[in-house]
């Protein structure tokens, strides 16, 4: 038994030094470098919300030709400008863009306990319907993945500011890389321009944050990014549990500057 759990130690200590190490190289290349080196460690999963730093990734993995599969977990209570943009996606990059739905059972058993919008009556039933429309489909997205890609900056919240380029997943025993960890907003809206990238119409409408339709609101001025997200929720809880912290340590490319 204690060789056992000697084992599991030396084991995600080992795979957290990995990451680390991978967060340093990665802090010094381009952008498609960090998405080719991604994909040179085994098979690799880009899961996509469609969000504006989303749409900058699937760009760059279209270009740089890495193999990365891009999927995107279709909760069923998407804005319908999100649905469309998976299509207009789709055709505009000639990729895949798999969707993952939830299961029809775990969706029928929320609303059984819950009621279809019981979500904002407590925590409890918010994290029951993330778990059947957005953590379950996760795991099914990423079971034979062994990298994990995402599209989260550390400018998005105060929850995400420490985000690593690289970081080990020991609930998932993946590795996850933030390609975009590092970057800035304007400097995403720049390529956005530059590249002609489609993007969600809802940005443009003071969405710079977009989930689920029930549980997303425009922002006023002044606001953080995600505040618009499980508005009605304390800070701290404001995240569905795809992207749980893990204990890798954060590194931070000179001042955090793009690449
Ligand atoms: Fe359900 Fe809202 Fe979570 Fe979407 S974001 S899965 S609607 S609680």
């Amino acid at each position: 038994m204690q060789n056992a759990r000697d084992a599991a130690h030396s084991h995600k200590s080992r795979r957290h030094d990995e990451a680390h190490a991978l967060a340093v190289e990665l802090a010094r290349v381009p952008l498609d470098e960090r998405l080719r080196r991604a994909a040179e460690l085994g098979r690799a999963v880009f899961t996509t919300s469609l969000g504006l730093e989303d749409q900058v990734l699937t760009a760059a993995i279209a270009r740089s030709g890495a193999a990365i599969a891009v999927k995107t977990l279709e909760t069923g209570r998407l804005f319908p400008e999100t649905v469309e943009l998976i299509g207009v996606t789709r055709q505009r990059y000639g990729i895949e863009l798999e969707e993952v739905h939830p299961a029809e059972a775990d969706v029928q058993a929320f609303v059984n306990a819950y009621g279809l919008n019981g979500f904002y009556e407590s925590v409890e039933a918010r994290h029951a319907c993330c778990d059947a429309r957005k953590m379950k489909p996760l795991a099914i997205a990423l079971a034979s993945a062994d990298v994990w890609i995402t599209g989260i900056r550390r400018g998005q919240s105060q929850n995400r500011a420490d985000t690593p380029l690289a970081e080990y997943d020991p609930v998932r025993d993946l590795i996850k890389i933030n390609p975009l960890a590092d970057y800035d907003l304007e400097t995403l809206k720049d390529l956005v321009a530059i590249e002609d990238i489609p993007v969600n119409p809802l940005h443009a409408r003071g969405f710079p944050s977009i989930g689920c339709e029930p549980c997303t609101r425009a922002i006023k001025p002044g606001e953080p990014e995600r505040a618009g997200r499980w508005w009605w929720e304390n800070d701290e809880k404001r995240e569905c549990g795809l992207h749980v912290p893990s204990a890798a340590s954060p590194i931070k490319t000179e001042a955090g500057k793009a690449h």
